[in-house]
């Protein structure tokens, strides 16, 4: 059995992979989805000369001189509320009332905001005054949003493979786009195996323990923004893990994902029935946790099979599975972000690329690290108490107290 560096497998996984195909969506539903085109704007934002405060729209030369002491007296022409298109051209001596977010009078520069004036009034309702007392001075563009400050028409705002975040869809809002063109979610349809598994509401029996890889990678799935298709547990034996390899070909799954029963054991039927009805890769990974990794697929779907150890089925989904979702979305980023961290401690390790559980803390303005807990691939609560894997590359045996190495925050 071939010895693949993490870097190794990983390109061989995702070798296998493209993204899948696209559709359309109202914008409403597109908050977390990845987004297929790229976004251009049509227009300029803001798309007119705006008021950003409420106020007066003045000319800033009539009031360059105002004070509280030597106030400046403008006669108030019009009244513009948010939403109006003001008609009227302010004149020397001229002002106009204004409230935020409405459109600029031809003629005018600035805004002198209503604190600053002798009309301080802000009961709704409040009729605009005829003539404003200005106490402040004011220069050209003060208080003025301009058009296109902050986009043009024509300038590239979103790029194709982006998450789309709930700000990203008000800036669509603003530019017009009621329909998206995104990639459909992948699917993928997730089993675990072993006869010693139970039911998360059945009661502990002698010899068995509860099904707890179904659970944290049905949500590593989802939180990597694919659909889950759960299938449930198969048994150690050939019909249980056929029956459901096909179901999830019935599924119309784009990637099937199991845990457990892919390593050398006595019972570990996978890799055989993968292999009546497909192809498979068996490799033994140079990392720790999780070193047997399966790959292949079964009628024509592809297959990742992770180790059974709970740690190790949660690194070798951050490491190998969290990617090929990524690139089966068309999504720009496949793994998570990397922060460099210093170790607090020595941490000896067997020269495998290691992913150790550690709690992660910020000391004057740098990340400090500390492994949580004993580092056994089963201890799953060890995991829960960390807030981010450290990796420690492969050849390194010993990092010493003070040196830094990159972390992924979990
Ligand atoms: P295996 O790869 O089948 O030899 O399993 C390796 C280890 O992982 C064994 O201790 C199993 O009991 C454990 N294991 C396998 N599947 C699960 C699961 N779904 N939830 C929790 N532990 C599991
Ligand atoms: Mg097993």
């Amino acid at each position: 059995m071939t010895l693949l560096s993490v870097d190794q497998a990983r390109e061989r996984i995702l070798s296998r992979f493209q993204s899948v195909t696209t559709e359309t969506l109202p914008l409403a539903g597109c908050s977390q989805r990845v987004l297929a085109q790229d976004i251009t704007a049509p227009n300029d934002l803001p798309p007119f000369d705006n008021s950003s405060m409420d106020g007066f729209a003045v000319r800033a030369q009539d009031v360059a001189e105002a004070t509280t002491d030597s106030a400046r007296s403008l006669r108030v022409t019009t009244d513009i509320p948010a939403g109006s298109q003001p008609t009227i051209h302010i004149g020397a001596g001229e002002a106009a009332r204004i409230m935020t977010g409405a459109s600029m009078p031809e003629g005018a520069d600035a805004v002198v905001p209503v604190e600053d004036t002798n009309f301080d009034n802000r009961d709704a309702g409040t009729p605009a005054p005829d003539e404003v007392q200005i106490f402040k001075p004011a220069k050209s563009g003060w208080n003025v949003r301009p058009r296109g400050m902050d986009l043009l028409a024509g300038e590239l705002v979103l790029r194709q493979g982006r998450t789309l975040k709930p700000q990203d869809l008000g800036l669509l809002a603003m530019l017009g786009f009621a329909n998206i063109l995104l990639y459909r979610k992948p699917r993928v349809a997730l089993f675990s195996s072993g006869d010693e598994l139970l039911p998360v509401d059945a009661p502990l029996e002698e010899g068995k323990i509860r099904d707890s890889n179904s659970y944290t990678l049905a949500a590593l799935v989802e939180d990597s923004g694919a659909e889950v298709i759960r299938l449930g547990v198969a048994k150690d034996n050939r019909e249980s893990v056929e029956a459901l390899l096909d179901k999830a070909v019935e599924s119309k799954a784009d990637l099937i994902l199991s845990s457990a029963g892919v390593s050398v054991g006595a019972f570990d039927f996978v890799k055989q029935v993968i292999e009546t009805n497909g192809s498979m890769d068996f490799w033994r990974v140079n990392m720790r946790p999780g070193k047997p990794l399966a790959f292949g697929e079964y009628k024509q779907l592809p297959f990742i099979g992770l180790p059974g150890n709970p740690v190790s089925a949660f690194v070798g989904f951050e490491v190998f599975v969290r990617a090929a979702i990524g690139k089966l979305s068309g999504s720009s980023n496949g793994l998570r972000p990397t922060v460099r961290a210093t170790c607090e401690e020595q941490i000896d390790s067997d020269g495998r690329e290691s992913y150790l559980r550690a709690r992660v803390y910020e000391e004057e303005g740098k990340w400090v690290a500390r492994l949580t807990g004993h580092q056994g691939s089963g201890n799953l609560h060890s995991l829960v108490q960390a807030n981010a894997l450290l990796i420690i590359p492969a050849g390194v045996k010993c990092v010493p107290a003070g040196q830094e190495v990159n972390a992924w925050l979990v």
